[in-house]
């Protein structure tokens, strides 16, 4: 009993994004510090605004790795 009124509230429950804690009618999957969240659109585009830039960064310092290799 106690069990089927849980997943009753579970499925009426707004969907709630996972940074801005903002409930929304759909969710996106949005990877974030590595790993996979269900966030609102708004913070999914943010996250892929600035898992572009972690990327750009990381291949900079690869770069200066190399380039401290090389010599
Ligand atoms: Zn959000």
């Amino acid at each position: 009993m106690l069990e089927i009124r849980l997943v009753v509230c579970e499925a009426l429950r707004m969907p709630t994004c996972a940074v801005c804690k903002d409930e929304v009618d759909e969710l996106v999957i949005a990877m974030i510090g590595g790993k996979r969240k269900k966030v609102c659109e708004d913070c999914g585009d943010r996250a892929k605004e600035s898992e572009a830039i972690a990327q750009e960064s990381e291949s900079v310092v690869q770069n200066m790795m190399g380039f401290k290799g090389r010599r």
